[in-house]
């Protein structure tokens, strides 16, 4: 989860620039693009979904008034967003296809599983405050878990450990900030500066939500614009909405899963300044929120290993679209 502690603080200011759906669309690579197809697809039929901002409006979506508009978040228990928006246009082109093997040599990938299954018996040291540049916050957090008490730390590694399996399948170096061998964190600032330390030509922080019982889908987090003090995400915020765009659309396309239908306007894309992981980062970062944890028929896929295969496949699909460029 992201929405107790260092990652996820209480209701941000919140912009929203987002477009019709079509622009968001637009925006996608060719496989994004079939991925948002599929959902568009296959919605309807995967439960709750009618709720789901398929038509990309802006009723209900709060602070999605004209493009300078600033209002509070919605002030749902978990749901603690800062910013949304729309997908910029893109300039890219490339494949949706995972690479043929041993096509990402060369190319680092540092995978950071979100929490720390040890971290709720080190509450001292998870909850010091770090530095990330616009703010201080706590080191890490617990992270969330589902009804039944599957913890988020546990999805984060699982996945983890599927996608450093595909990607190393195909020539990548992947690293971890943390694989359950230390008893608590890392901190948020140590995580960014892992990826950095790696030189790695992509990172994703691998999350899911703890919101309200009906919030349901995906959202991908990208690297609003910051610079100060030691944060200065100005050189990543482009090259990490690609990387964020295209892991969107192929999450879609092979888990069939929808875009948040509470944060993001439909798009499954979202902002902020707030994170020290991406604020921190000198190289193209993102976060993905896989579902709600805290939702029951979220919580039915996030439990299944099947399922994480898929939510897995789509990430690295995602991480290698961006390398192939
Ligand atoms: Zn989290």
């Amino acid at each position: 989860m992201s929405y107790v502690g260092p990652d996820f603080e209480p209701p941000q200011p919140r912009r929203s620039r987002r477009g019709p759906l079509t622009v968001a669309l637009a925006a996608l690579v060719p496989g994004a693009l079939a991925g948002w197809l599929v959902w568009q697809a296959v919605g309807d039929d995967s439960g709750g979904a009618s709720d789901r901002a398929v038509s990309g409006s802006s009723s209900s979506a709060p602070g999605s008034g004209s493009p300078s508009a600033r209002s509070s978040a919605p002030a749902t228990e978990d749901d603690r967003p800062s910013k949304s928006s729309a997908p910029s246009a893109s300039s890219s082109k490339p494949s949706s296809k995972p690479a043929a093997s041993g096509s990402l040599k060369g190319k680092v990938v540092v995978i950071d599983p979100g929490h720390n299954p040890g971290n709720f018996r080190h509450t001292a040291e998870i909850n010091r405050q770090v530095d990330i540049g616009t703010n201080r916050k706590e080191c890490d957090t617990t992270g969330t878990s589902t009804n039944a008490g599957y913890a988020e730390a546990r999805f984060t590694l699982d996945v983890a450990h599927r996608m450093r399996k595909i990607l190393e399948q195909q020539g990548a170096t992947v690293k971890f900030t943390q694989d359950g061998d230390r008893s608590w964190g890392p901190c948020v600032d140590e995580r960014a500066r892992i990826g950095n330390t790696a030189h790695a030509d992509a990172v994703v922080s691998i999350h899911a939500d703890g919101s309200a019982a009906g919030n349901r889908g995906f959202h991908v987090i990208l690297p609003g614009s910051v610079h100060a003090k030691d944060a200065d995400t100005r050189p990543i915020v482009k090259s990490s909405r690609d990387l964020g765009e295209r892991v969107a659309g192929l999450f879609v396309r092979e888990t069939g899963s929808a875009p948040s239908n509470y944060i993001g306007d439909g798009t499954g894309l979202v902002v902020r300044e707030d994170l020290g992981g991406l604020n921190l980062s000198t190289v193209p970062k993102v976060f993905i929120e896989c579902g709600n944890m805290r939702d029951t028929k979220d919580a039915a896929l996030l439990t299944s290993g099947a399922w994480r295969q898929k939510a897995a496949r789509g990430i690295s699909e995602g991480i290698v679209s961006f390398l192939h460029g």
